[in-house]
């Protein structure tokens, strides 16, 4: 059996859930054949291999289980991170929450990283940087894969707290130079009618309240008192929240806000004035 022929196979046997089948079927065979993108490319001849995962891995998708949980693994930034469904999916617009205080981040900053979940944000920012980075996770099953992702990535700067940020922040927690959060913020109403795959990642992961935005307003209460005089707030948000967001965090500077590859104000940027 070669390759291409397989790859085309599967990616026939996915269309029916998935708007980019071909590119599907392609991470499966990487993924349980061991190949490169290239061996895919050129064909390579794979003899009779066991098909049994693959087909497992096939079953899973068509019940509309996201393809990162099957492969239990995802990319973001320049980094591996595993995935499960005590997580939310890293996705490419938090990649512009990672990079957008780049400048001001560096080896001696402290960094908090609130409602950290897979840890993407925080060892992504540490391994760039070499930033304190506090990550603050509530839910066990998820701090656990956030554990794992900072070893898994070497991130020896990433500190995990399991805390919840609805409460007072943890008392040892040294004041911090940036804040950087991605917390839940869909309208509890929506989520229902969200797509089957979004459906499978853990409602505390998407749920921000009836109108999206408590997680944010916990977050001024609780979290920007640590923040340094001179210190920068980015949140990632969902579409049409800006505003929102400028009048709960309207004791602060609002400095700029950041669009997404559709042109969606996707993270917003604050700056806590010099007292
Ligand atoms: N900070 C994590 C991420 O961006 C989790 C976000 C969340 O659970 N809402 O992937």
């Amino acid at each position: 059996m070669r390759a291409l022929s397989l790859t085309k196979e599967i990616a026939k046997q996915l269309e029916p859930v998935s708007d980019c089948a071909a590119f599907e079927a392609r991470c499966l065979l990487e993924h349980f054949f061991s190949l490169s993108h290239n061996d895919i490319y050129l064909d390579k001849e794979l003899g009779e291999p066991d098909l049994s995962a693959l087909n497992e891995a096939v079953e899973k998708r068509l019940s509309y289980i996201p393809l990162q949980y099957i492969l239990g693994e995802w990319e973001f930034m320049d980094s591996t991170f595993e995935v499960n469904e005590n997580v939310l999916i890293p996705r490419p617009e938090t990649e512009l929450l990672c990079e957008c205080l780049a400048e001001h981040i560096h080896k001696e900053s402290v960094v908090y990283d609130l409602c950290a979940g897979s840890g993407c944000i925080a060892v992504s920012v540490a391994k760039a940087t070499g930033a304190q980075v506090y990550a603050i996770e509530k839910y066990v099953g998820a701090f656990e894969v956030l554990k794992r992702n900072i070893e898994k990535n070497g991130a020896d700067s990433v500190v995990p707290i399991q805390a919840d940020i609805t409460r007072k922040a943890p008392a040892d927690l040294p004041a911090a130079d940036i804040i950087l959060s991605n917390p839940p913020y869909i309208e509890s109403a929506v989520i229902p009618a969200l797509q089957r795959e979004v459906q499978c990642e853990p409602l505390t992961a998407l749920d921000g309240g009836e109108d999206g935005l408590y997680f944010y307003r916990q977050i001024f209460k609780n979290y920007v008192l640590l923040l340094k005089s001179g210190g920068l707030i980015a949140m990632e948000i969902g579409e049409g929240q800006a505003e929102s967001l400028k009048s709960i965090f309207d004791s602060l500077h609002f400095e700029k806000t950041v669009y997404d590859y559709n042109q969606i104000p996707r993270v917003v940027i604050f700056r806590k004035g010099k007292e």
